[in-house]
């Protein structure tokens, strides 16, 4: 966070695309399980991971840099005891990348110990950090999380829960968090449910993850999603639940089904892998194309391929393949070393491509550089003709809710109409799917999404922005 003229100047975007997991399970080996439920939440977040674990006195945490694989290994795990746990992978964009940003964040307070993890980001964070900073709050770090604690331990003369649906009062945007106490794991989701977060039971124990992918994967099964704006506690009395503030208008936020989540998570009550199929179906119903064969841009396009491929007939065919040790980020931000990561990461299979008219599916285009770049690859195998379709409308707008959908003047949609992006990208043809095809897939709940991004309909209100577009607070 750095100094401008006596104001603070927060990351020109929102960095907080997170996965969270939790656990309540006397008996059983918590961190371990938290290990493994984060495991399978790293596309979530590849930055930095963390497992707070409470043994009935005391929060001890574990926290680095680095995959979840990286920070933890047998002898850290071993050295955890308790009967609840929370764990925490960030994601990594162009922002602050600090060792002090990952989570879970751990503070004593009044009432003993709390720990935090997050998921989403809140706009109205300039606001409420001048607030707490005018009367003598201190940040070590530059997350909205740090506030959302700081606004807790305020309220402290209240029982936890009531200082928690104060501090929903106060606080705007997007978000899933979860808590815990030396006793307690307490789990909340913003009124209008734009971040997931759902429940499931593992035997007698209770588990709150990001995706049910996390349920899956520790044997847990999915019970619900946590409600819009429910807190639900879960220590040795039970589960209880509280509505903390009235539902609101839904707005799940739609780019978790085209991009974010893992392709076998349901989410409030859609699976992702056949809302993903069912775009690419509708795809290829707005846009059918004559050519040879259908292939995605893996791991992102693969489910709307097959989609495409069902209702045009065309044959589905791995045409690009990817190397599966490189995550989601390791293309880096600058252009030389994004040009080689383009290449080290999808290689085109030439024996395949070569000579044919191909249909290539991706999920989205943000900045329109990987596109362009994968488009001249099938060009140099001799492909003859790519047709590049979309399975999301053009992204116009910025994401203030959690998603790293870059700032607007970054986002090639916003500045360029469809046909010249089809030609800077070098396609033969360029087709996004439209907005009324994209909720449609959702039936009779269509109206249950956050689609901003595509639609610039933003469901609360934005960050205050200062000259230059950048989110400024005032100083302290
Ligand atoms: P580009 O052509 O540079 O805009 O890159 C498009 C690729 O970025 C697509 O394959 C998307 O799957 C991927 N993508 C979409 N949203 C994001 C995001 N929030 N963070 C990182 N990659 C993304």
């Amino acid at each position: 966070m750095k100094m401008l003229h006596g104001r603070f100047s927060l990351p020109d975007k929102p960095v907080e695309e997170c996965g969270l997991f939790g656990i309540y399970g006397p008996g059983l080996d918590v961190a371990r399980l938290t290990y493994y439920g984060l495991y399978a939440l790293q596309h979530r977040g590849q930055e930095s991971a963390g497992i707070a674990v409470g043994d009935g006195k005391t929060i001890q945490l574990q926290k680095d840099m680095g995959l979840v694989s990286e920070v933890f290994n047998h002898k850290k795990l071993s050295a955890f005891n308790g009967c609840l746990a929370v764990g925490h992978v960030r994601y990594s964009t162009t922002g602050a990348s600090l060792p002090v940003n990952a989570q879970p964040l751990v503070f004593r307070y009044a009432r003993g110990m709390l720990g935090l993890g997050h998921n989403g980001n809140l706009t109205n964070i300039a606001e409420l950090r001048s607030r707490l900073a005018s009367t003598g709050s201190v940040f070590q770090s530059t997350t909205d999380s740090e506030v959302i604690v700081n606004l807790i331990a305020r309220y402290s003369q209240n029982s936890l829960v009531e200082a928690i649906m104060k501090c929903m009062i106060d606080i705007k945007g997007g978000y899933s968090l979860l808590m815990l106490t030396e006793k307690s794991l307490i789990a909340v989701r913003d009124p209008h449910g734009i971040r997931p977060l759902c429940l499931g039971r593992l035997g007698e124990a209770h588990v709150i993850a990001s995706e049910s992918c996390a349920l899956d994967t520790v044997g847990a099964e999915a019970v619900r999603d946590v409600e819009p704006g429910e807190i639900i506690i879960i220590n040795e009395g039970g589960l209880a639940s509280r509505q903390a503030l009235s539902p609101c208008r839904r707005a799940h936020c739609i780019f978790e089904y085209i991009y974010f989540a893992r392709a076998d998570s349901r989410m409030d009550g859609f699976n992702v892998s056949r809302v993903r199929r069912e775009m690419g179906r509708q795809l290829a119903r707005e846009y059918p194309v004559e050519a040879d064969l259908v292939i995605a841009v893996p791991d992102s396009g693969t489910t709307a391929a097959r989609g495409y491929s069902d209702v045009s007939g065309i044959p589905f065919e791995e045409g690009l393949m990817k190397n599966r040790y490189i995550g989601r980020t390791f293309i880096q931000p600058s252009q030389n070393v994004r040009d080689l990561g383009v290449r080290l990461k999808l290689n085109p299979i030439r024996d395949v491509l070569a000579g044919k008219r191909v249909v290539m599916v991706d999920d989205s285009i943000v900045r329109g550089t990987t596109s362009g770049k994968i488009v001249a690859m099938l060009r140099e195998c001799g492909v003859k003709e790519v047709h590049f379709c979309l399975s999301s409308p053009p992204v116009i707008r910025s994401c203030y809710y959690g998603i790293d959908t870059s700032n607007e003047d970054e986002l090639i949609a916003a500045r360029k109409p469809v046909e010249e992006i089809r030609r800077l990208i070098d396609a033969d043809g360029l087709y996004y799917l439209s907005l009324d095809g994209l909720l449609g897939v959702f039936g009779d709940r269509r109206d249950y999404f956050c689609t901003a991004c595509f639609s610039g309909d933003y469901p609360v209100e934005m960050p205050r922005l200062q000259d230059g577009g950048k989110y400024v607070l005032e100083s302290c």
